[in-house]
């Protein structure tokens, strides 16, 4: 097969990988630096061109589109599908994936377990939003943060209510949810491919932290999950319309709950962790499954 692989640096440790695996099975790996790409998209004959040429002949395409970038990688991604080129992760589902309210609503439509939450702008009545998710002590987000930045334990309905005022002070849309204080400060992140998680590692946060993110100071090790955990990750990919996808999870008194649907997880960390080609079975998945013009929403 012809594989391209959508990514702003092919030094990443994922996209390496990716090409590795790839060219090990067989394939022709191609790196293309997703906003280097440009596209007819008025022409009968849909087309992306890279370097003065256009793409053309690909198979497959492995989207690696970081979250900054989402909007124009996915219209990237997005001509790819109208080329019937397949994707491993549609672009209709990675924009999904990256609205977290969206993909909330989502998840629990589908009646995966999610942590109590509650969304807000400027609610005009703190306490109420507060009681509505159960009241303290409860975790506030900012929505467009990452690595744990932006994610504050309030301990007090005090703290809560000056928390959410600074953020509508910063006209920020903010999450407010459910502190799950029994996962001990870890969470799980379930590897799916396809429909199996094919590995998964826990993450503990560092003494006296209760973000578990890596970036954070958290370290990653071996786990066990149980059947319950597997099917909820499994379930929540599948909701999302992801093939492959990190689900992080919180081990709660009450069952799994789901934290987020990650559409482009990394490969270091859980590689390292488990021991496992994830890489390759990335591209098995892909020569199971590709096949020309099959993309179930062509990005409506
Ligand atoms: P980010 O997307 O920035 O990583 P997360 O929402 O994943 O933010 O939160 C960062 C970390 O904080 C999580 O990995 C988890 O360890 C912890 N955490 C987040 N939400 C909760 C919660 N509701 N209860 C307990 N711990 C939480
Ligand atoms: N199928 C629609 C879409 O993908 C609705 C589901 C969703 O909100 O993701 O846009």
């Amino acid at each position: 097969m012809k594989i391209a692989v959508l990514s702003r640096n092919p030094r990443l440790y994922s996209t390496q990988r990716l090409v590795e695996a790839g060219q090990q099975r067989g394939h022709e790996m191609v790196v293309i630096d997703t906003l280097r790409a440009y596209m007819n998209i008025a022409s009968h004959k849909p087309q992306i061109h890279y370097r003065g040429a256009p793409l053309e002949g690909f198979d497959a395409v492995i989207p690696r589109i970081g979250a900054s970038i989402t909007f124009y990688g996915c219209a990237v991604l997005r001509q790819f599908e109208m080329m019937g080129v397949f994707p491993l992760n549609e672009s209709v589902a990675i924009s999904r994936s990256r609205d977290k309210l969206r993909s909330l609503q989502l998840l629990s439509r589908k009646g995966i377990g999610l942590p109590i939450t509650g969304f807000a702008h400027s609610p005009d009545d703190i306490p109420d939003l507060i009681q509505m998710v159960g009241g303290a002590p409860l975790v506030i987000k900012v929505l467009e943060g990452t690595q744990g930045i932006g994610v504050v334990l309030c301990e007090t309905q005090k703290a809560a209510e000056s928390v959410i005022e600074a953020f509508m002070g910063l006209k920020q849309d903010i999450m407010v949810q459910e502190y799950i204080g029994e996962a001990g400060g870890a969470d799980i992140r379930c590897f799916v491919v396809g429909d199996k998680v094919i590995a998964a590692m826990k993450r503990q946060a560092a003494p006296g932290e209760f973000r578990s993110n890596l970036h954070r100071g958290g370290t990653a090790s071996l786990i066990k999950i149980t059947p319950e955990e597997r099917s909820t990750a499994i379930r929540a990919a599948k909701a999302m319309g992801l093939s492959v996808a990190g689900v992080d999870i919180l081990r709660s008194n009450h069952g799994p709950l789901v934290m987020e649907v990650n559409s482009s997880p990394g490969l270091e960390g859980i590689e390292e962790t488990t021991g496992r080609d994830i890489a390759g079975i990335i591209i098995q998945y892909l020569e199971k499954n590709a096949e020309h013009g099959l993309t179930r929403t062509r990005g409506r």
